[in-house]
């Protein structure tokens, strides 16, 4: 099969997403990349760069500055007389893309894979990951995301492909960029932190959560993460969230402090490779998936971790 991966890029870095996309990809076939933006010429030589791929098709141009659904699709579209699979990673910028391109190819996307069983056949989460459906499509052309969290990431280093500019795509002018309002930290990014500690509605209040999730954080070198109710309750912003409606991620460590395990948030985090649960309740459905548990009041035992550490 030819695949064709759309490259998430910011601040001229190529986003591990993209990575572990390509490495989705690769089971299925030969990977060829495409990379869209407003002075992209850098994004595109180091696209090539990633291992394994073919022709990194470049297009550049104003419209292509944000990465708009509207101004996004046609490019691919274009392109996909010459590719069997679309695959974008499953994101909040790759799952605005990739259901506009499957429309516009007219076939059924499939989100959200976590692994490709053969050309056709994928596996993917259903009901906040406490199953897992075994899907086969039908479509001559595929549009995929991915779950990026279910795939190696493919070395960004050690491949040899060539550069290919090609013309952006006329939209039709509906849709246009106002403004993004980005949170910055100093931290590492909640999707592709080796180790996140996690703060839950224990905390009690914004003070709390602050002065003991994030010293504890800066120590292990962590991003932060947040329950729902933590979020919800004004405790951590909106972009902390893990679980169902929040983020999924997947790091070598996730320290879970004062998080009772709801299924909704375990579904965000159970693929960590080690668990670490800080909880008062011997009985909280976290310790059900916890590699290292800590039964006792997080007020006491946080402090004393972070003063140890
Ligand atoms: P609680 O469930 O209230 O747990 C608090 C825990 O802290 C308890 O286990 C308690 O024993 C412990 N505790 C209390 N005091 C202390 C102390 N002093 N020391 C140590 N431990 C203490 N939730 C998410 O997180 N992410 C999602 O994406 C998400 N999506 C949802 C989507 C839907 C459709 C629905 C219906 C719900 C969703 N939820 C999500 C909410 C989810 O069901 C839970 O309500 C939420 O995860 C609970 O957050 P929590 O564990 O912080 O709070």
């Amino acid at each position: 099969m030819k695949t064709l991966v759309l490259v998430e890029h910011e601040g001229g870095a190529i986003k591990d997403a993209t990575l572990a996309t390509v490495g989705a990809a690769a089971k299925l076939g030969d990977v060829d990349l495409l990379v869209t933006g407003a002075g992209v010429g850098p994004v595109g030589e180091a696209a090539a760069k990633i291992a394994g791929v073919g022709t990194v098709h470049v297009a550049g141009g104003a419209e292509l500055e944000h990465p708009l659904a509207e101004a996004v699709a046609p490019v691919a579209v274009r392109l996909m007389d010459g590719y069997d699979a679309f695959l974008t990673a499953s994101t909040t910028t790759g799952k605005n893309i990739a259901p506009r391109v499957a429309a516009l190819l007219d076939v059924m996307q499939v989100s959200d894979i976590l692994s490709v069983e053969s050309e056709d056949t994928f596996t993917r989460p259903i009901y906040a990951g406490n199953a897992i459906a075994t899907v086969r499509s039908s479509d001559a052309k595929k549009v995929i995301t991915v779950r990026t969290t279910a795939f190696e990431k493919v070395a960004a280093e050690g491949g040899s492909g060539s550069v290919q500019p090609i013309e952006a795509a006329v939209t039709d002018g509906k849709a246009r960029f106002v403004s993004a309002e980005t949170s910055k930290s100093e931290r590492p990014e909640l999707t592709s932190a080796a180790i996140i500690v996690s703060g839950g509605r224990a905390l009690g209040s914004s003070e709390q959560f602050h002065s003991l999730i994030d010293p504890l954080a800066d120590k292990l070198g962590a991003a932060v993460g947040a329950s729902r109710a933590a979020v919800d309750a004004g405790y951590a912003p909106n972009d902390y969230q893990v679980g169902q409606t929040g983020k999924i991620v997947a790091p070598q460590v996730y320290v879970a402090v004062g998080i009772s395990g709801a299924i909704q948030h375990l579904a965000g985090m159970k693929d960590s490779k080690t668990i670490i649960a800080i909880n008062k309740d011997e009985d909280a459905p976290i310790f059900q998936v916890a590699d290292v548990g800590l039964v006792g009041d997080l007020f006491k035992i946080v402090p004393e971790l972070t003063e140890k550490l």
